[in-house]
């Protein structure tokens, strides 16, 4: 696993308690860098470790802060007890936090309905995600990238076997949903082989026939999936970025090359990898360095399916903030400040369709310089820029394959079904109470 001094680590009773669940805590403790021992705590103790512990205070944007350590640990066990929604009301109001927040800490959310593109999604034709379920076993990430808000504390569940188990029957509920992403909330391979989850859910995957885990990743660390018994049913999609943005952005993932080479040993190991250049920074000499890594990527891999998305999500102050300014090309940054931007006006913020078309026209044509056939697809744009460039890209807003989506299979070159009236079959309300 990651090299790792956190200044603290939790273990929930229910850890502590199960032999299997302790081995897993004693191994990433026993893998730490820097001795820590933990603490074990009851739900009554939360209140007083976010509190006077102050479990939350190195949370906040990475690259807006002067030191970023490394994450705080928080082992605890997926509880599926139907509490949901009384437990989690009551850490928030009893410690002043985040719903959110409270959740993961008592071991509710291990899946989430995302209901994009249908009714009640603040964001609706602003972006061309598809509805679905979305898994979740972390929240937190050891990677530092300075755009993200995800460090400070890492919660992760120990109990992959019964997670499984209740996944069973959420996927047995919704047959249309052939591919389930794990995670946007964290970055799974940090803590593994110790862990020992990810290994078990990757196993479970490969017993269900036509039914694939998406593992999503900026890691250099690989080789403990190498003899999982993945059965073709696991697909690594690893966030691709060009050398200096892997270096100096996002310094703790494996660096481009390292990246690459990751994707190689899931490859030479039978896992169908793909790529998301995702968020793409336009660096001073972004062109270069993209025609650097697709080469690279082509030279060592056979992804199924490549997605692009250029930074977004911010305003331009709120980049300046995040970003080393000095490492972003004159013409993109310029082009942000003129057009001003927020994404309260659109989530593709701050940089103007012209520059954002720009950038995904030079990387699909240094594609398929490589490859003229692998799918390309851009990564929750806007219907507005899918239909630009659709001609180039040769699918449309409504049948591209993406990487993480739910009908991403491997190897498949086009969706057949509506992808926004597929989704709405199916209860969902049990689940979500989970
Ligand atoms: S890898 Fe993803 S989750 Fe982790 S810090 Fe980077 S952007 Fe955040």
């Amino acid at each position: 696993m990651y090299p790792l001094s956190p200044p603290a680590i939790y273990a929930h009773e229910t850890v502590a308690a199960n032999p299997l669940y302790n081995a897993r805590l004693q191994r990433v403790v026993a893998a730490l860098e820097t001795p820590v021992e933990p603490v074990i705590f009851a739900d009554e103790d939360l209140p007083r470790i976010i509190g006077e512990e102050r479990l939350f205070e190195n949370c906040g944007n990475m690259g807006e802060m002067d030191e970023v350590p490394d994450p705080k640990l928080v082992l605890n066990t997926f509880r599926f007890d139907g509490k949901r929604e009384e437990r989690t009301q009551w850490l928030a109001e009893a410690a002043q936090v985040a719903p959110s927040h409270a959740e993961a800490l008592l071991g509710y959310r291990p899946w989430a309905w995302s209901n994009y593109n249908l009714e009640g999604d603040p964001a609706r034709h602003d972006k061309v995600c598809r509805p679905c379920w979305r898994l979740h076993f972390q929240r937190g990430c050891v990677h530092k990238c300075a755009y993200c808000s995800l460090g400070g504390v890492l919660i992760s569940a120990v109990n992959a076997e019964e997670w499984c188990d209740n996944l069973g029957r959420l996927m047995d509920a919704h047959p249309w949903q052939e591919t389930y992403l794990l995670e946007d909330d964290a970055d799974v391979p940090g803590l593994e082989p110790e862990l020992g989850c990810s290994g078990e859910i990757i196993e479970w995957f490969g017993t269900r026939p036509d039914r694939y885990v998406i593992i999503h990743t900026k890691t250099w660390n690989a080789d403990w999936m190498v003899d999982l018994k993945h059965n073709g049913n696991t697909i690594i999609v690893w966030s691709l970025s060009a050398d200096t943005q892997s270096r100096l952005i996002e310094p703790v993932c494996g660096t481009m090359h390292e990246r690459i080479e990751a994707a190689r040993v899931a490859q030479d190991a039978g896992y169908q990898v793909r790529y998301k250049f995702k968020p793409i920074v336009p660096v001073r000499n972004w062109r270069e360095e993209a025609n650097e890594a697709i080469d690279l990527l082509f030279q060592k891999t056979d992804p199924d399916v490549i997605s692009l998305c250029a930074f977004m999500w911010h305003d331009v102050e709120s980049m300046k903030r995040k970003l080393p300014v000095d490492l972003l090309d004159p013409w993109a940054l310029q082009a942000a400040e003129e057009a001003g931007l927020t994404p309260s006006e659109t989530r593709a913020a701050p940089f103007p369709d012209d520059v954002r078309a720009e950038i995904y026209l030079h990387y699909l044509r240094e594609i398929r310089k490589h490859n003229p056939d692998v799918p390309v697809s851009l990564s929750t744009e806007n219907f507005a820029m899918w239909k630009r460039l659709e001609g180039e890209l040769g699918c449309t807003a409504l049948n591209y394959v993406c990487g993480c989506g739910p009908n991403a299979t491997p190897g498949r070159t086009c969706l057949t079904e509506h992808p926004f009236k597929i989704a709405e079959a199916g209860p969902q309300g049990d689940f979500n109470a989970m």
